[in-house]
């Protein structure tokens, strides 16, 4: 929306942070959804570049230099993690790269860089034109200013809102039109699945902080579909450079799908959490230290709707374990059948 709305605002606040940290070159990261965009931002560029505003000696200031251009993605989530951008800037295959050192003491072609989200940057001028203490009037303690929220889902009036931080959630559920929301995703895919218990909790980042994304999800919605989807994206995303998020991921959802296909058991809402709480600890960048979230955070918040879907097998045997399957192979080698007995060996 602000690339499409405010293009100006956005290169004028990357000036001034270019200005501020001594940096004679920006680049806008445009993700290959968004090429239709590209003509359009070029005519931007074009026009501030005409009137001085990029270029050498910016506004005939001498030794203030910039420029600016526009790198394509293709389109990879992952390459919204910083390191993993600055790669696919610098023409390699986009993978998260291993920190220290930061962007801001190593980055694009080596040189310190600094990673900044388009929304940061337009408010940059806002600050400038009306003051600090203006920008910092708006918000709460700790989140100042205001949030653009994209809110999207079961609600009768899904779009673009900008509050200010501190706002409560449910406030923002009203606005929307989904106060019968029976769950909400904060944050996007990586943030929270929260029920009505957090709704008076506030956006903001000491609190519920979302890079913008508000997903309302309305009675009649599975949360433990809405979980399993956002595993499917994250095994699909993982750029499977490391073994926790590029296999742990993959577990996750398999046992995910165990538990919703009725097959599951107690233990294995143990086994979610311990898994997921790995595969958070030891990825190796953001995607996966946060993959897990859809998972953990349904599982803090909608624990008895896990534990409607599983039950413990009193004849011992573990349901999801199909033991014909498992010994046919080795039966047709030895030629002859196995004896499958009805109960556990201890019990007979
Ligand atoms: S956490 Fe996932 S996306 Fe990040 S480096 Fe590891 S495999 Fe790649």
């Amino acid at each position: 929306m602000l690339l499409t709305e405010r293009a100006d605002r956005l290169f004028a606040g990357m000036t001034i942070a270019g200005y501020a940290i001594g940096a004679a070159e920006g680049i806008l990261y445009l993700r290959g959804e968004y090429a239709y965009l590209r003509a359009f931002l070029e005519d931007v560029l074009t026009t501030r570049y005409r009137d001085h505003l990029l270029g050498a000696a910016i506004l005939g200031k001498t030794g203030f230099d910039f420029d600016i251009r526009i790198q394509m993605g293709a389109g990879a989530y992952v390459c919204g993690e910083e390191t993993a951008l600055i790669s696919s800037c610098e023409g390699l295959r986009g993978d998260p790269k291993t920190r220290p050192p930061f962007p801001a003491q190593k980055g694009y072609l080596g040189l310190p860089t600094v990673v900044n989200n388009v929304e940061t940057l337009c408010c940059v001028p806002k600050i400038l034109e009306e003051g600090p203490a203006t920008f910092g009037g708006h918000g709460s303690p700790g989140s100042s200013g205001t949030k653009l929220l994209s809110i999207s889902g079961d609600c009768s009036r899904p779009g673009i809102y900008e509050v200010e931080f501190g706002i409560p959630l449910t406030e923002v559920l009203t606005l929307a039109g989904a106060d019968d929301a029976i769950a909400v995703q904060v944050g996007g895919p990586s943030g929270q699945l929260i029920g009505p218990k957090d709704y008076a909790r506030k956006i903001c980042f000491d609190d519920l902080a979302t890079g913008g994304s508000i997903m309302t999800f309305g009675p009649g919605r599975d949360v433990l579909k809405t979980a399993a989807c956002f595993m499917d994206f994250f095994v699909d995303e993982s750029c499977g450079y490391c073994t926790p998020c590029r296999v742990g991921n993959v577990l996750l959802k398999d046992r995910l799908e165990r538990i919703r296909a009725g097959r599951g058991e107690p233990g294995d809402l143990d086994y979610l959490q311990r898994l997921g709480t790995t595969v958070k600890t030891a990825s190796r960048c953001g995607l996966g230290q946060t993959s897990a979230n859809p998972i953990l955070t349904s599982l803090a918040n909608f624990r008895p709707r896990y534990e409607e879907m599983v039950k413990a097998h009193q004849d011992g045997f573990n349901p999801s374990f199909d033991v014909r399957a498992a010994v046919s192979e080795a039966e047709g080698i030895a030629g002859h059948s196995s004896v499958i007995y009805p109960q556990p060996i201890e019990e007979r």
